[in-house]
């Protein structure tokens, strides 16, 4: 273990008085930010941060002033329009500004309109990308999010849209028939509507599927189930969001990758969860 962390000698990027830096928090673990976020947050007059960011991040930049702009109040439209507005105003009274997202600004998380929003009012902003939920969390628990014998695609989806409804641009028959493996977002309020939806479609009862709750931190918690009995597991379980869905065989390679499992002193339940019979290496 190692107390500091120096930034590697290099040309980082200045954070400029009235710029926006628009960054990618990654999942939750701070060890998984990018050194671009973490320059950024030494430079910070304002960090401007939404739920999903840990409080331990924000703890990296001691220095600026910490805004919590997490949604409340069932008006999400409103209410981002308000932080768009915030940003704008503090770039404009010269302050070097962090907004800080869960994940990947880019990925579920309005980052596109919040960076259009500033660019439209001339306010010059930089994006850093984070490591996304589906991706990161999924590998916390073990879960490959591709795997060779598995799928050569991935669907990732979201649960609900800006009204908390599935979103009905959705065709879940489609994606049903055309994802080997899905990674659901903000899925936990409607499972019970999603795991129908796809198992209608004809997704098999037995498919592996699993749930993990507040993946990368010290409340990581992990559920594999299938989808016949999903819904029912979430309920009986009391697992709360954020979670990530993951729908598909991958799954099944937790069996044999449950790293933290492993480090805490677990054997590996099954060093062959695909029945492949052969060295995993092997053409
Ligand atoms: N931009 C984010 C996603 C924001 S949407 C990203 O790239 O990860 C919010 C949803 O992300 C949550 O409802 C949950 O589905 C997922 N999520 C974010 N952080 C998570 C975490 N630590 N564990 C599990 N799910 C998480």
């Amino acid at each position: 273990m190692t107390d500091s962390l120096p930034l590697p000698t290099g040309q980082w990027p200045e954070l400029l008085p009235g710029w926006v830096w628009l960054c990618g928090a990654g999942p939750g673990d701070p060890g998984l930010l990018t050194l671009h976020a973490v320059n950024a947050l030494r430079q910070a007059d304002v960090v401007i941060y939404d739920a999903l960011v840990q409080e331990a991040i924000l703890e990296w930049a001691p220095q600026a002033e910490h805004i919590y702009a997490g949604k409340r109040g069932g008006k999400p439209s409103a209410i981002q329009r308000d932080i768009s507005l915030r940003l704008i105003d503090l770039a404009r009274e010269g302050k070097r500004v962090l907004r800080l997202k869960g994940g990947d600004p880019f990925v579920f998380g309005r980052g596109g309109e919040e960076a259009q929003t500033l660019v439209q009012h001339s306010v010059p902003v930089r994006i850093i990308p984070g490591i996304s939920a589906g991706i990161g969390g999924l590998a916390y628990a073990g879960i490959p999010v591709t795997h060779r014998d598995v799928n050569q695609s991935v669907t990732f989806v979201t649960g609900h849209d800006q009204s908390g409804e599935t979103p009905s641009s959705l065709d879940w028959a489609s994606i049903a028939k055309g994802s080997q493996v899905i990674v659901i977002y903000m899925g936990m309020k409607h499972v019970e509507r999603i795991a129908t939806s796809l198992l209608d479609a004809g997704r098999p009862a037995s498919e592996p599927c699993a749930v993990v709750c507040a993946a990368t931190t010290g409340a990581q918690e992990v559920l594999e189930t299938t989808l016949g009995s999903m819904a029912q597991d979430i309920a009986q379980s009391g697992l709360e969001p954020p979670a990530i869905l993951c729908v598909g065989r991958s799954v099944l390679m937790r069996q044999v990758l449950d790293w933290q499992g492993m480090i805490a002193g677990d054997p590996p339940r099954n060093l062959d969860p695909l029945g492949r019979g052969r060295p995993a290496e092997s053409a």
